[in-house]
């Protein structure tokens, strides 16, 4: 059995691989391990990174190639490769106007979204984020029951889909966001004849929207998906990649690649031994917020066996999760670490970071301040008072004017949330200092008084200020902490996958120490080295650049006759 390209993976920077390959006129493959499409991009929120967009030019939006540049470099820990940055800055683009204009797939700009460093030269206050619309799924046909579904935590009341930019105005509560919400469970409930056929909303957003367009695109240009069919490792000739091993229902097959193996397989964050050879100390699968199971670093170890450099494999798309029982993976805290009168402090009762700055930071901050506090910083615990939990949501708790106490699950009690009548007794119940937890908490009061955070500066950028509460003043990321009960939850060293892997050049070949590409063998998304370096410079900069060099991988192996 034999096509021109094989591709391992079915997330969305795989799946764009393979529509452009198809469209180049080759013949493809897609193997996908588990029995849904889409991986962790299918339960992402899907958004993109992509300076110098066509979208937002179109709105009269100001960027540059060089003010990117600048930016992504400035980001990247010197960890960036400046001839790999510009391949993405030259592709990013093209790619998303190429998917617009022959495939299922529709972006909008994310205009208010703020690049992550604002403090970096380059930085925009928004405009190179994009988020999907929503997708019809019933034009997927069958094929729906083959996706894998959104967690709950990204629909509205658990069923009904949402953009991220309708999931923002109602997080900062812009005026009008109670009629936005009520507009969607409006459409929701009167979507009568999909009623029937499902409780899920027949549209879907973020990356299932994303996903969905890609498996629909494939689909409009036969090419095959297997499901079950589980990448073993890569067959060569001498030094080149002509084929892979796989396992399929039971069988092992070996599948030829006439021009070349695209492996984008996703990181390592599923394999405990992995994480525990590469990433900083303590790490478990269990904080991951992917789907349990999935990546678990075979293509990495293939990759690795035939020759290849790595790099990065000590970070991870860091963020912070809390782990719910009854759920199988836990929640990433993007967003409501910002929302004011949350605090995030370590076992001395002690705040180590900005909590509204990037889930990348947050992470590497919960690890590397290890050495100064003992490594108590992992666990995290999130603090709150009545005030807050009545006006905001933290985790999978809704704000108790939608969801009291008296109806969160009883379990919860003691695993995900943790509550008391005073500040002492919730950090005697949770294990941290309540003299440390006092005096920090009297300090942020005072900085909610002043509007300044003279500790981390939480809320001085329109980035910290983009999840905050407009109507909250002076600083809309900040409030007191002083009504009874109190509230703790617990933040783990979480990611949302792996950041290093194979080292890729800038045709997204898979390359050797000495530089020199293993013929054959292209690698994208987790499976590869981060463009970004150490860096998120922006929301979508983990599958905005696996779409990239899907797209360049794709055209690379057309271009090779
Ligand atoms: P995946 O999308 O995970 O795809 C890899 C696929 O390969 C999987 O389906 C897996 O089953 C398959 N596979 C693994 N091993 C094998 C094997 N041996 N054989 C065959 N198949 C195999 N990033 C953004 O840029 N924007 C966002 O908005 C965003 N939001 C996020 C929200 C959440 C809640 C989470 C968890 C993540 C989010 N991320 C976001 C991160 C992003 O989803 C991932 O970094 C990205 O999807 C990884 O893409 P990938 O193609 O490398 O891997």
């Amino acid at each position: 059995m034999s096509w021109d390209v094989i591709v391992v993976g079915s997330g969305a920077g795989a799946m764009t691989s393979a529509v452009v390959a198809a469209d180049r006129g080759l013949s493809v493959l897609v193997i996908e391990k588990s029995d849904k499409f889409g991986g962790t991009s299918a339960i992402s929120g899907g958004g993109i990174w992509i300076p110098n967009n066509h979208y937002f030019a179109a709105k009269g939006g100001k960027d540059s190639y060089e003010k990117a540049l600048q930016y992504i470099l400035a980001a990247g820990g010197g960890k960036a490769d400046e001839t790999k940055v510009r391949a993405y800055l030259d592709h990013a683009p093209k790619m998303i106007k190429y998917l617009e204009d022959v495939s299922r797939v529709r972006y909008a700009v994310a205009e208010k979204y703020p690049d992550y460093y604002q403090h970096l030269p380059g930085a925009l206050p928004g405009g190179r984020s994009l988020d999907p619309e929503l997708f019809d799924t019933s034009t997927l046909g069958d094929e729906l029951q083959n996706l894998r579904r959104p967690s709950a935590s990204t629909l509205l009341m658990g069923r009904i889909a949402w953009t991220a930019r309708d999931a923002h105005v109602a997080m900062a509560r812009e005026r009008g966001w109670r009629f936005k919400i009520l507009g969607l469970m409006l459409r929701y409930k009167f979507d009568l004849k999909w009623r029937k056929k499902s409780k899920y909303d027949r549209r879907a957003g973020l990356g299932s929207s994303l996903v969905c367009a890609l498996r629909a695109s494939l689909l409009d240009r036969k090419v095959p998906l297997w499901l079950k069919t589980d990448f073993r490792d890569l067959v060569l000739d001498g030094d080149r990649v002509i084929g892979v091993r796989v396992e399929r229902e039971g069988r092992a097959l070996t599948l030829m690649a006439r021009r070349g193996v695209i492996l984008g397989a996703g990181g390592f964050e599923q394999n405990q031994t992995l994480r525990e050879k590469y990433l900083p100390q303590p790490t478990k699968t269990a904080w991951s917020a992917t789907p349990p199971g999935n990546n678990t670093g075979a293509a990495l170890e293939a990759g690795m066996a035939a020759g290849a450099a790595t790099d990065l494999l000590e970070w991870a798309w860091w963020a912070p999760t809390i782990a719910v029982v009854g759920e199988d993976k836990p929640r990433g805290v993007f967003a409501e670490r910002a929302f004011p009168g949350a605090i995030v402090v370590n076992a001395l009762g002690k705040r180590f970071c900005n909590e509204a700055q990037g889930y990348l930071e947050f992470g590497d901050a919960m690890y590397k301040d290890r050495d100064a506090t003992g490594g108590r910083n992992v666990p995290a615990w999130c603090i709150f008072d009545a005030h807050f939990r009545f006006n905001y949501a933290m985790g999978p708790l809704m704000p108790a004017q939608i969801m009291p106490d008296s109806r969160l699950r009883k379990e919860w009690l003691g695993s995900v949330y943790w509550k008391a009548d005073t500040l002492d007794e919730l950090a005697r119940q949770i294990g941290v200092d309540p003299a440390g937890l006092q005096d920090t908490v009297a300090k942020m009061n005072d900085y909610a008084l002043t509007g300044k955070d003279t500790d981390f500066g939480r809320g001085d950028n329109v980035f910290d200020r983009y999840y905050g509460d407009v109507n909250v003043k002076p600083n809309p990321c900040l409030a007191p902490i002083r009504k009874g009960p109190f509230y703790a939850m617990r933040m783990d060293a979480g990611d949302i996958g792996t950041k290093g892997g194979l080292l890729t050049d800038a045709h997204a070949r898979v390359v050797r120490a000495d530089g020199s590409p293993i013929e054959g063998l292209y690698a994208i998304g987790n499976t590869s080295a981060s463009v970004m370096g150490t860096a998120y410079p922006g929301a979508g900069a983990t599958i905005g650049p696996a779409m990239t060099f899907g797209y360049i991988a794709a055209h690379h192996i057309a271009a090779a006759a």
